[in-house]
């Protein structure tokens, strides 16, 4: 009998495929991904990987041809295809801005009525006007949408941003988020029971990777008499693990603390005593 096996869909090549690649590194799940392959077995978990265009992944999904597949929630929303979103990811954080040439008088997005707006994700877009009620054409063109308003083709653009300099380099100013993206997981309706399994036992990594990313294993050490106040400030999974140093009067302190307290613990830490503080990345954190 062969073993049944979840057929994930990933990015060939893009933006979102080192990520995608080094989450499933960090779960555990190696595999191949030569120039060129476009489908892979992974050696130690029973999942099968597609190699796609971003755009394909969503249909791929909804029609079952893959199970599983990673991609950007723009793309998802765009495709109006009936997937599952398992679980957001983390990584390929984007937005989908409308933005304007810098000479652009723009008050509101009322501002945009009847003007010619250039953009690949038509769909969203629309809703997004029908929501605020604004009639404006919208032309879909397929890729560098940026050079659109200097072309004469458009009088804005609705395109993805990250850092805003690819906008800055062509003359436009970001005016108003349409939507915020993420990497997410997402799955075909109905998976089967014995697929589903190895999802959960694939989203229990997942997680567990996630939840690493958001720690730091911190170690210092500090005298005795302030062992009380300086274990004050961190308080681990459970408590903090005190063990004696070699030398008398000082204890070795090991715990966890979350990435966004990083820097205030560290300085209260300092304050109170603490020395020779090391921090380190956790790279799977299981709850
Ligand atoms: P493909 O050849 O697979 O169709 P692509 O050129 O359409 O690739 P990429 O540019 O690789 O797509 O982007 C893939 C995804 O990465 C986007 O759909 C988006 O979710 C995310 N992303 C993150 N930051 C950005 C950004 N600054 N610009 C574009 N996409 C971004
Ligand atoms: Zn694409």
């Amino acid at each position: 009998m062969t073993e049944t096996k979840l057929k994930i869909a990933l990015q060939k090549s893009g933006r979102l495929s080192e990520d995608s690649h080094n989450l499933l590194k960090k779960c555990g799940i190696g595999f191949g991904s030569g120039t060129g392959k476009l489908r892979s077995e992974a050696q130690n978990f029973p999942l099968e990987i597609y190699f796609l265009r971003d755009d394909d992944i969503p249909e791929y999904v909804a029609d079952g041809v893959a199970d599983i597949g990673i991609v950007g929630e723009n793309v998802l929303a765009e495709s109006r295809k009936n997937v599952e979103i398992v679980e957001k990811l983390g990584f390929g954080k984007c937005r989908l801005s409308l933005a304007v040439p810098k000479n652009f008088q723009f008050g509101s997005v009322k501002d945009l009525a009847a003007k010619r707006i250039a953009t690949s994700y038509p769909n969203i877009l629309r809703d997004f006007f029908q929501k605020n009620e604004i009639s404006a054409e919208i032309h879909t063109i397929s890729g560098s949408v940026e050079i659109a308003p200097s072309i004469g083709l458009a009088d804005a653009v609705c395109d993805l941003v990250s850092s805003g300099s690819t906008l800055f380099t062509n003359g436009l100013r970001e005016v108003e988020t349409v939507l915020n993206s993420e990497a997410v997981l997402i799955a075909r309706p109905n998976l089967d029971e014995t697929a589903r399994k190895i999802l959960e036992k694939l989203l229990f990594r997942i997680k567990s990777v996630k939840a690493a990313a958001q720690n730091k294993y911190i170690l210092l050490n500090a005298p005795n008499d302030k062992l009380d106040e300086i274990t004050r400030f961190l308080p681990g999974i459970k408590s903090p693990t005190v063990m004696p140093l070699a030398e008398t009067g000082w204890s070795s302190v090991h715990s966890v603390i979350n990435e966004n307290d990083f820097w205030e613990i560290v300085e209260n830490l300092k304050n109170a005593g603490a020395e020779g503080i090391l921090v380190l990345s956790i790279d799977q954190m299981i709850q």
